[in-house]
């Protein structure tokens, strides 16, 4: 990471580090920090819910922040793509001596029903250290992190090695299915949001008794896939049950999944995420980890079950599916005649799809519920960060390899094969060469199908074997 990104990182931080942990902070922040804060406070207290707020209004009112403080009215546009619909883009002149960056926000946050909330969801409230409201923390700390820090470059007269562009988007929470959003600008405007690489949300700081720890940089995400599990029966009346019903049929399905895991699997990231977060937590964690990484804990290991008790760590470990909606039955007097619930996967870069589907329908246990995938694969390219963090010189990779030569030979190998293809070719996920290792071929886990490559690029759909399907 060059040092300068390393300074616009910290940067982002500045208006949280100044409050978290520290609760007479309202009184002691700079005027910087203040104006932080107020934008932020004007942010959250537009409604920009995305079915019925106005994202629109939200991005004027950080044109207007912006023109005040020096943009010229070319580089700071509002683009109305519909009714209450706005994406901003701004610009900051560099030199122009490399390819411009872009900081990516969306200003759109999902419903908040007054009746769910103990405060006014529209209304920025600092309590003991913390704020509360609709979208503090998705996304609108960021796009007011993003606005200040702009302006601050601007009252300084900063004027970097690059152009500096902000976009704030509408729509990213329904994944920009209108494309009134990111797709909007790109079909409509991509000459004003070219860059060399984006920031986007996703990577968080680490905080310790208020001090800033570690700053997260997120190299990819995993795959979002949901499914539905339907069971039908022919029903009848609730005075005549028989032991066959559609709701105890799904129910006793998804008590067995609640208790199946994944096997974990680290990739590049991951592995060097634990490697750092090693550093940075208590004695027992930090063995934990530290166990886990090593090679290969048995699925029973203590550390292992340690480490996945806390959410975080666990989904960095493994794929999850999780249940997330239920719906059954008609009528009170009468017997299910269908059950139906959804669960969403989260799919670690790497694994195959259709495998997922495949253990589900194992570990549910019961052709009885059918199982349909909903929709496509939700993919995500992985940054081009991903070589600059890993460290793309012979020598980095040498010390990566090095680390790892505890590990059995094939692993070995593979991995120098991945971290060489990766620093090559960053769209590159990681992949997985199918041969069978001559030497230790009954010691192999997870064996896979002679030829089958996993890979992952923008445009192409995830499959196994040579089916690789271009959407
Ligand atoms: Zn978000």
């Amino acid at each position: 990471m060059t040092r300068r990104l390393a300074l616009i990182l910290a940067a982002l931080a500045l208006p949280c580090l100044a409050c978290l942990g520290a609760p007479a902070c309202a009184q002691t922040r700079t005027a910087q920090q203040q104006l932080a804060v107020d934008i932020y406070k004007e942010l959250v207290e537009i409604n920009t819910v995305t079915a019925t707020g106005d994202t629109a209004r939200a991005a004027e009112a950080m044109a207007v922040r912006l023109r005040a403080a020096g943009l010229s009215a070319s580089d700071v546009q509002v683009f109305t793509s519909a009714p209450r619909k706005g994406n901003l883009v701004a610009r900051l002149r560099g030199t122009g001596a490399r390819k411009p960056i872009l900081l990516l926000a969306h200003l759109d946050v999902v419903e908040a029903r007054r009746e769910d909330w103990s405060v006014d969801p529209f209304k920025l409230i600092e309590k003991d250290g913390y704020f509360y409201g609709r979208g503090t923390a998705d996304d609108k700390f960021m796009a007011a992190a993003f606005v200040a820090n702009l302006i601050r470059y601007l009252q300084e007269g900063y004027r970097p090695d690059r152009d500096i562009i902000l976009a704030l988007d509408t729509d990213e929470e329904i994944l920009d299915r209108d494309a009134l959003g990111i797709q909007w600008l790109l079909k409509n405007r991509r000459d004003l949001i070219d860059a060399e690489f984006a920031l986007n949300e996703g990577g968080s700081v680490g905080l310790k008794n208020g001090k800033p720890i570690r700053n997260s940089v997120q190299t990819s995400e995993k795959v979002s896939l949901s499914y539905q599990l339907e069971v039908k029966n022919r029903g009848g009346h609730s005075s005549l049950p028989s032991k066959d019903n559609a709701i105890y049929r799904l129910a006793e399905g998804l008590a067995r999944l609640s208790k199946f895991t994944f096997p974990f699997k680290l990739n590049e990231t991951t592995r060097a995420y634990f490697e750092r977060t090693a550093e940075l937590e208590g004695e027992q964690v930090a063995a934990d980890i530290r166990s886990v990484i090593s090679g290969r804990p048995d699925p029973a290991s203590l550390s292992l079950v340690r480490l996945s008790a806390n959410p975080v760590y666990n989904a960095q470990l493994r794929t999850t599916c999780v249940a997330t909606m239920l719906e059954g039955g008609h009528a009170y007097n009468a017997l299910p005649q269908v059950a139906r619930a959804t669960v969403n996967c989260r799919i670690m870069p790497g694994e195959p799809v259709d495998e997922v589907k495949a253990t589900l329908v194992r570990v549910l246990a019961d052709d009885q519920i059918a199982v349909t995938q909903m929709g496509e694969p939700i993919l995500s390219a992985p940054s081009a960060l991903h070589g600059e963090i890993m460290g793309c010189s012979r020598e980095a990779l040498g010390r990566v390899l090095a680390g790892r030569a505890d590990r059995p030979h094939h692993e070995r190998r593979r991995d120098r094969r991945q971290l060489f293809a990766q620093c090559r070719d960053t769209d590159l996920w990681p992949f997985r060469p199918g041969r069978r290792c001559r030497r230790c071929a009954n010691t192999r886990q997870g064996r896979t199908r002679a030829g089958e490559v996993v890979l992952r690029r923008p445009g192409i759909s995830v499959s196994a074997g040579q089916d690789v399907v271009r959407r």
